[in-house]
């Protein structure tokens, strides 16, 4: 019987993973990709699941598991895989045993992310096959087939997502009542030729791995992942992934060969698709990774003049490509107006633990290279506080290039602690071995907060839920070198003022551990008592403000100035606007 249920293709892949017969997944979080791994947690008892410390070691996790038989998924953001790739290359050459599915999703139009970019392309380059589902369905079904696929042909599997069909539900058709697939793990054989990727062994594994690419590329063209969907031959679209729906939704009418398993690209298929059309279109989202092959197989292609190739597609951006091609296009639907809307920039929250060390850092004047997190929010007006953000872990580099450079004052890199156990801890030994004099701020909310409050190995607990050991993040700095490694309470900000200016200013490499938890995790904002501002005793002199709590709103007018007053709804009661008043005009609600 037919059994439907909504699902995001994040979820979907989930459910494939456990009916396909995985039994090991491992991931870092990261949107839009932290879903799969969160709903394959929720099978753990049938898939053994981890947050890994970064994206390398979960792919690492992945070759091993693979090696030993098991069936086996990764799971990551496009910059995770940056990270990810230095084994995923070579283990391309190696080759899996047990079917291994790599897990990607981009980001088109960065809602989340530091840079965007096109992981088709990293697949083309790693010789791997790309599967491109366009809604959960397939991404269902591609999940089970990518199995089939890797110990078909050796090889991991790419299932590339992206924001839109990691997020978005679809109906996807779920037999309940199916068994998981019993897969006998193939076991661990011993074969160091085939295993050990040394220059002798890995010059043939090159070979192969061309000579596996052409037979991919076979399979790729009969696969039923690409089809045409015939239509009226005036125009032709090539396309994949969601840009799919858009092309269905924008041109109906049109023929369209879809591109479920686009890499290798299915040269063959393609060309004689445009023997039966009069104009071909390539439609993709982010790169022209498609097109600039389909034109070097001499394959005649329309030179679109809309800008399609940066940020996130959108039927109307494609309706402006039908504009350009057929001139009919119905105008886009007339969004509603934002106008007289007040702006609302992303911020820290109230009584985030993040806040005073920021505070304090502005007012100390020091350079701060910044890292990815939450508390990249502290780079934005009124803090200011951060002068860099570039990737996972990549404060620490930073801030000690910028002392290598000559820069004159105070250097800080500015780090959460899930971040700099995902890739900190190599940058700081990097200080104590080249005499380095930065200080390090960690901020250590024991929880990778801006994904949603994923463990990490600070947390004390696995994604399971099971006990284990608690990092000790002081011990770590301590044992890569540094000397200079104090906690402090993030919410102390007279105490917070004094060690880090005595840190900044000292001789030497240094860290401060800033400790507070998020408050949201925590629900600390949930019953807290909030604080009032005495109207009486303000001054109207602005100190406040500048801490960026969004629980401090303007009062009263005071010729151009504003006194200060706090909404009791979004108040925690942290104290940190308290500890900046001068005037005593600031307490708790009594
Ligand atoms: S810091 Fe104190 S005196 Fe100044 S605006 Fe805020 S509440 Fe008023
Ligand atoms: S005590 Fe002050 S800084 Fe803390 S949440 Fe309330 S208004 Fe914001």
């Amino acid at each position: 019987m037919e059994h439907k249920v909504l699902l995001s293709a994040n979820e979907a892949v989930a459910q494939a993973a456990y009916h396909a017969g995985c039994t090991v997944a491992a991931a870092y979080p990261g949107t839009p990709s932290t879903e799969v791994m969160e709903n394959i947690a929720k099978l753990k008892d049938a898939i053994r699941c981890e947050w890994s410390v970064n994206e390398k070691v979960a792919a690492e996790v992945a070759i091993g598991a693979s090696l030993a038989g098991a069936r086996t998924l990764v799971a990551m953001k496009h910059v995770g895989l940056n990270v990810a790739m230095d084994p995923i290359m070579t283990f391309t050459f190696v080759g899996a045993v047990g079917g291994m599915v790599v897990i990607v999703a981009d980001d088109p139009g960065m809602h989340s992310s530091q840079n965007e970019q096109d992981s088709r392309v990293l697949a083309k380059f790693a010789r791997v096959p790309v599967f491109e589902p366009s809604d959960s369905q397939e991404a269902y079904d591609m999940t089970h087939a990518a199995f089939d696929l890797s110990e078909q042909f050796e090889v991991p599997v790419f299932i590339r997502l992206t924001t839109r069909t990691s997020h978005a539900s679809t109906l996807v058709n779920i037999d309940p009542d199916a068994p998981r697939k019993e897969v006998v793990s193939k076991g661990y054989t011993k074969d160091i030729i085939r295993n050990v990727a040394v220059p002798a062994y890995a010059r043939p594994m090159r070979a192969r791995v061309e000579k596996r690419t052409e037979a991919l590329r076979n399979f790729a063209a009969n696969s039923e992942f690409n089809r045409v969907e015939k239509g009226d031959n005036h125009l032709g679209f090539v396309t994949a992934g969601i840009s799919y729906q858009y092309v269905k939704e924008v041109f109906p009418e049109f023929s369209v060969l879809k591109l479920g398993l686009s890499n290798p690209l299915p040269v063959e298929t393609i060309r004689n698709f445009a023997a039966t059309v009069d104009r071909l279109v390539v439609v993709e989202e982010l790169d022209p990774l498609l097109e600039e092959q389909i034109r070097a197989a001499g394959i005649a292609v329309v030179d679109v003049k809309t800008p399609l190739r940066m940020m996130e597609l959108n039927p109307m951006r494609i309706t402006a490509l039908r504009q350009e091609l057929l001139g009919d296009a119905t105008p886009p639907p007339v969004q509603s107006t934002l106008d007289g809307l007040p702006n609302r920039p992303p911020v820290l929250c109230a009584g985030c633990s993040h806040r005073g060390v920021f505070y304090i850092l502005a007012k100390l004047k020091a350079t701060v290279a910044g890292d990815i997190g939450c508390y990249t929010l502290g780079a934005f007006a009124p803090l200011s506080a951060m002068d860099t953000t570039i990737c996972m872990g990549a404060s620490i580099g930073s801030a000690l290039g910028m002392e290598k450079a000559g820069m004159d004052g105070r250097i800080a890199a500015v780090i959460g602690d899930s971040t700099f156990l995902h890739s900190g801890i190599t940058g700081l030994l990097n200080v104590a071995y080249n005499r380095g004099t930065i200080t390090t701020v960690i901020l250590d909310n024991s929880i990778t907060a801006m994904t949603g409050h994923q463990k990490n190995p600070g947390s004390g607990t696995t994604i399971t839920g099971a006990e284990t050991v608690t990092i000790d993040i002081a011990a770590i700095c301590r044992a890569v070198g540094i000397k200079r490694v104090c906690e402090v309470d993030a919410y102390n900000l007279a105490e917070l003022e004094r060690v880090l200016k005595e840190e900044l200013d000292a001789p030497e490499a240094s860290v401060v551990i800033a400790k507070g938890p998020c408050v949201i995790a925590t629900k600390a904002n949930v019953g807290a008592t909030p604080y009032v501002v005495d109207p009486n005793k303000c001054t109207a002199c602005g100190l406040c403000f500048k801490l960026g709590c969004p629980a401090i709103l303007r009062g009263e007018a005071v010729g151009k100035r504003f006194k200060s007053a706090i909404d009791p709804a979004a108040c925690i009661g942290c104290d940190q606007c308290r500890q900046v008043c001068k005037f005593n005009a600031i307490s708790p609600r009594s």
